[in-house]
Order: C-alpha cells, then structure tokens, then sequence
C-alpha cells in the first residue's frame, strides 16, 4: 500500500495559517461545521439511495456519532452518509479551495473579522476549523457502496502537506479524528460537547450521539452498582416549521435562524405560514438584518433549504425565490414535490411556481407592513438590503409597482440621512409639476448642491437624489401612478412651460453667439442651447434623455467596459451676466480672441461641474489667473 504525500494548495495553506495563528474566539464552531459536513453527507446518501438502495448497505439507521478518548486525547466525528472516494477526498481536502476562501482569507486580514470573530460564523470555514483545536487530523472515509477495502486514510498536521493511503473501513460513510491540542481538552468533557452541540446543531435533523457513562444497579449483585455506556441523542433534532406558532419563542426563532444562514446577528422579521390548496407546503423565512458579505458575488448561494416532508432535499434552492429576494433565508417543507426532485426538475414545475409566487408575495407583503408599522426597522433593512431589492423593478415586470411602494429615496428638500417614499413624493408635488424628478450622485451633499438644481429650487419642487449606480436604470422606464421620472442632469428641463413668448425671444437675442459656441466647440459638445435648469450659474453638460447616465457610465468604466464616447450637450444660462456681456461683446466684434477665451473656460468650468477635468488644466488654471490679475488692476490694487 502506498502513501501518497501531497501539498496542499497556497490559498489552503494560507487559510490554514490565518486559522491556526490568529483566530482565538469561537473555536468551537470546529464542531458545528464538522457536524454540518456529516449531516450534508447522510442528506447525500439518503438521496442517492432514493434511486439506488445497495448504496444503502443495509444500515439505514442515519445518524452522527461523537466519541471522546480522554487516553488518546481525541474527539471523532463519525457519519455514515456518503463517505469520500480517494480522488473526492484529495479534492475536497487539500487542493481545491472553495468559492468563499479568497473572501475569507481578505476578511480575516481586515480589523472587521479580528474585532468581531463571530462573523466568521457567516463564512464557510469547514471542515479546515478543526486545526484551530487539533494539531492533527486523520480522516478515515469510505465511499457508499464501494466494498470495504476501498477505505482511505487522510491525516495532516496543518504544516503544509498532507497523505492519503488505502485503508480499510468496514462501514460506509466518514470518520474524522480531532487529535486535541494539549490546551483544548476541554472539547473531550461531556458537558462542554453537550453545551457546543445543544447550542449550534440542535436542529440537526438527525441524531447527534454519544455514549454517555451511567451507574446502574448491578443485576449479578445487589445492592452494588456498575457503570454501562449508553448512546444517548444530544440534539432535540425538532423541525421547527412544523410546530405550532404559538408554541415558539422568539428566541427558538431567532436560535433557528442562526442555524440555518451561519448569521451571528437576530433576523429582522420571521415570516412563518403554512399554505393549503392547490399546494401544501409550510415557509419559516428570514429578512436578515445585516447584508452577508457575498450578496453581489455571483457565487452567492441563494434561496431557502428545500424540503419534502421533513425530508432535505437541498440546501439554498434558488428555484424558490427570485434573485432580487436573494437576501431571504429560511426552509420550505412542501407535500406535493415528489422526494427524488432533482435541479432540473425543480426548474420547471408547476409545484415551484406555486411556491415561488406565494413566497414572493409574502416576503414582499411582509416588507410593505414594516414600512407602515414598523418604520425604523424597514428603513435599517433598506439601507442593508434596498438595492437587492430595486433589482425586482427591472426583473419582475408585473410587481413593478408594487416594488416601488418599497423604495425609499433622500431628497433635495429633507435634511440628510432622512428618506421619503414614491407616495410621499407624489402627494407633495407642486402644482403644474408634472414628472417624478430625480438627480444621481455619489453624495447627498453633492447631490444637493448642484447647479442643475438650481431652477427646480426656485420652483420648490423637490428632487429625489439617488446614490445607487443602478439607480438611473431602475428609474429610466419607471413610472409611478402614471408620473413618469425624469433625471435632472438629463434632456431638456422647461419647468416655466407658459413663457413661450418671452423664451422665443431669448433664443433669437442668443442665437448667433450659441452658433459661434457650437463652432468653437463643434469637437468636444453635440449641441449648444439654452437652459432651463439653471438659475446663479453661467452654463453646465447635460445628456440627451436616452443617454447613459454618467455614474454608470463611470461603473462600467471602472469594470473595464469600453464605452463609446458619448458627446455632451452644452447648456448656457440666458439671464447670466456672463451671456449679457458676451453678447455684447459678439455684436460689437465677431472674431474676438477674449470670446474664444471665455467660451474655453465656460467649457472648462462646466467639466469641473459636473465631475470631470478640463482637457487642458494648466491652461484653465493660468487663464483663471490672467483674469484674476486683471481684476486685481482693475481695482486699482
Ligand atoms: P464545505 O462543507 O463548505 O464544502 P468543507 O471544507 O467543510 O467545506 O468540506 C469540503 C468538502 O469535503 C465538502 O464539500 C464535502 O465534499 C467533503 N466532506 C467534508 N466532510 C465530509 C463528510 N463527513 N463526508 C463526506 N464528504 C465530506
């Protein structure tokens, strides 16, 4: 028999590094995750056995078996579920690392995880937390089915490498051995296993045993007592869902909650109901309060753990839910789906569809009641979650208006930090305002003080300001009881539509110079025109309507997406002085070197505006100077 010695692969071993050598709290989430792996391994057997029983090996009696030896000094998890062949384990162990590994490894190096060693709950960590405690693992496996010499011995000492040789195994199934470190023996004690496993795997669908030492009345000799070992079960092992409501607490719910999504934190709302009809099935889903860090990955494990009367089929079915729900967790136990359902049957059946539509409903339904009842709740969530949620406008056509009762938006005219729904925006627009306006942004400071503002400020209508990147795109197309959006740094804004005389008359006073503008500029801007957005500044950039909006134009840019380049539209300010003067100016001299001067700098400030540079900035800053020279002389200084 041979006995291969292999490395592991750089990202383990780093993990493994970080595990050992700076993480201290909360080690005894080694057992919750060796535990998870083996109840993951039996729901895996059981399945497959569905369709093939002689993987069974007549022993259908599933359960997880913990043995202390306080001579050895170890503590062995053992399964009977599926069990790993050579190659799975050598994979599974050793050289490839899982999705969340990178993103574990950047947040165990961030003061975020040191200061709050819980959140690595959130993280699966897996079976490599064992190293925390043990300074050597051997992990003992044999595949379902496979006979009893296919066994393989894995042991590693977490210095780099591990080995893995045949060996034998006379039952299916898993068995990993925790060679304690001197000073984490506690983990042999029965009450400090009784205390780990009650407090993280009680609900556990299968048994959590133990044989557990007990004096008994000796049947030889009365009077006398003899110790026996008996396997007593750890786990209350109850499903929760299935228990009346008013027989749980909050605390049974929120202890489940932390079970099912690895979350350290209370969940934000329990919605628990139990449908009947044209389908049977009991929900006991989650709004969680804080954001898991991968939420935006597209390895985010979605959508609650699926069951089929009391039996888990899996974990994170995704069919259940739509995407912009995501953040949802829980369990659904349904009567109608039959027990072998794979992925793809799940992906069209009518049973799913059902359930799809009523989950959404509730969970949507369930947010619409905490935004009226419950408003600092909801608006904490929003804050975690709302741009999850803003995605079901784009993707979910026939809820679209239901989704935007749920948005939540700051606006020009209310203090910072304070945030005010579609209704409450339409129920305060101003007479003759007809549009939803709203400005982009990547700061409410920002955002109010800009220039484009600045004739709906006179106006007093109020702005939404949007700080999402996706904002522009959930808005363009949007409408709200029939008002529709309109961004404000975008197309045409015309706020006075009754002045058409007096407008008609400022076009024609301008019209030569904006000719002269547009030849000058003919290379940097697509139009030149007169504003209606502003009111104190000389001129600014707009887009045309149906123009990307430009915080998402920097988005994609910095994702590496070329994008075309699209030309901007010069708006100027007719009652700015500037204008007045320049005309003056143009009417008296049509080629003038101080008029190509300040239509450069015009340009150059309404760069700056709006985020940009100018082209050149030496020459804007020098010419800033000239003039500023110039004034200081004019007032004789
Ligand atoms: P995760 O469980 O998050 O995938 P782990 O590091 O805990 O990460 O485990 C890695 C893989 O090793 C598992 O996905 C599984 O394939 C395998 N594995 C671990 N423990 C067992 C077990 N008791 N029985 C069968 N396979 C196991």
């Amino acid at each position: 028999m041979t006995k291969d010695n292999l490395e592991f692969k750089t990202e383990v071993k780093q993990l493994l590094d970080l595990m050992i050598h700076s993480l201290y709290s909360h080690k005894e989430i080694f057992l919750r995750e060796l535990i998870s792996n083996a109840s993951d391994a039996i729901d895996k057997a059981r399945y497959e056995s569905l369709t093939d029983s002689s993987l069974m090996e007549n022993d259908r009696e599933w359960k997880i078996k913990l043995t202390a030896d306080k001579e050895a000094g170890t503590l062995t998890v053992s399964d009977n579920g599926t069990g790993m062949t050579k190659d799975e384990i050598i994979r599974a162990l050793g050289t490839i690392a899982h999705s969340g590994t990178k993103e574990f490894l950047a947040a165990l190096q961030s003061r975020q995880v040191k200061d709050n060693p819980e959140l690595i709950g959130q993280f699966g960590v897996g079976f490599y937390s064992s190293f925390m405690v043990a300074d050597k693992v051997t992990v003992l496996t044999r595949k379902a089915g496979s006979g009893n010499t296919k066994g393989v011995k894995w042991e590693s000492s977490a210095d780099g490498f591990f080995t893995v040789e045949d060996a034998e195994k006379e039952k299916k199934g898993t068995e990993v051995v925790l060679h304690l470190k001197e000073d984490e023996k506690k983990y042999l004690q029965e009450w400090e296993i009784r205390n780990v496993v009650r407090k993280y795997s009680d609900y556990i669908e299968h048994p959590i045993v133990m044989d557990i030492e007990k004096e008994e009345e000796s049947k030889l000799k009365k009077g006398e007592k003899v110790k026996i070992k008996e396997e007593e079960t750890l786990n209350s092992r109850k499903a929760i869902w299935l228990k009346d409501k008013a027989e749980i607490s909050t605390e049974e719910y929120n202890e489940f909650y932390k079970h099912v999504s690895h979350d350290f934190t209370d969940p934000a709302k329990v919605i628990h109901y139990k449908a009947e009809g044209t389908s049977e099935f009991v929900a006991l889903l989650y709004i969680p309060s804080n954001m898991p860090f991968d939420i935006y990955y597209k390895e985010y494990k979605m959508g609650p753990t699926l069951y089929v009367k009391r039996v888990q089929i899996m974990e994170h079915c995704e069919q259940l839910i739509p995407r912009y729900l995501r953040f949802v967790k829980g369990v659904v136990d349904s009567s109608d789906l039959p027990l072998n359902v794979s992925r793809e049957i799940l992906q069209s059946n009518r049973q799913v569809d059902i359930i799809n539509k009523s989950l959404t409903k509730k969970v949507l339904d369930t947010l619409a009641e905490m935004k009226k009842n419950e408003y600092e709740k909801y608006l904490s969530f929003y804050k975690e979650f709302g741009r999850v949620l803003k995605e079901g406008i784009h993707f979910d056509f026939s809820r679209k208006e239901t989704i935007a009762d749920l948005l939540l938006f700051p606006s020009m005219n209310k203090p910072a930090d304070t945030y005010i729904s579609l209704q409450e925006y339409v129920e305060n627009m101003k007479e003759g305002q007809e549009d939803i306006y709203y400005i982009t942004g990547t700061s409410y400071a920002e955002a109010k003080n800009s220039p484009y503002l600045e004739a709906f400020k006179e106006k007093g209508y109020d702005v939404l300001i949007m700080l999402d990147e996706i904002d522009d795109f959930i808005a363009t197309g949007l409408e709200y009881h029939g008002k529709k959006f309109k961004s404000s740094i975008k197309g045409e804004i015309d706020l006075d539509k009754s002045k058409e005389a007096e407008k008609k008359e400022t076009k024609e006073k301008f019209k030569a110079l904006i000719e002269l503008i547009k030849d000058q500029l003919k290379d940097e801007v697509k139009d030149v025109r007169l504003s209606g957005r502003l009111k104190d500044t000389a001129c600014c950039l707009v887009g045309d309507e149906m123009d990307m909006d430009p915080q998402m134009e920097k988005l994609l840019k910095s994702m590496g997406q070329d994008i075309p380049q699209n030309k901007r539209i010069l708006e100027i300010n007719p009652v700015h002085p500037i204008f007045e003067a320049m005309n003056r100016l143009f009417e008296k001299e049509q080629k003038s070197v101080v008029l190509e001067e300040y239509i450069k700098l015009l340009y150059d400030q309404a760069l700056l505006l709006e985020g940009s540079k100018p082209k050149d900035p030496a020459a804007f800053a020098s010419a800033v100077t000239r003039l500023m020279v110039k004034d200081v002389e004019k007032a004789g200084a």
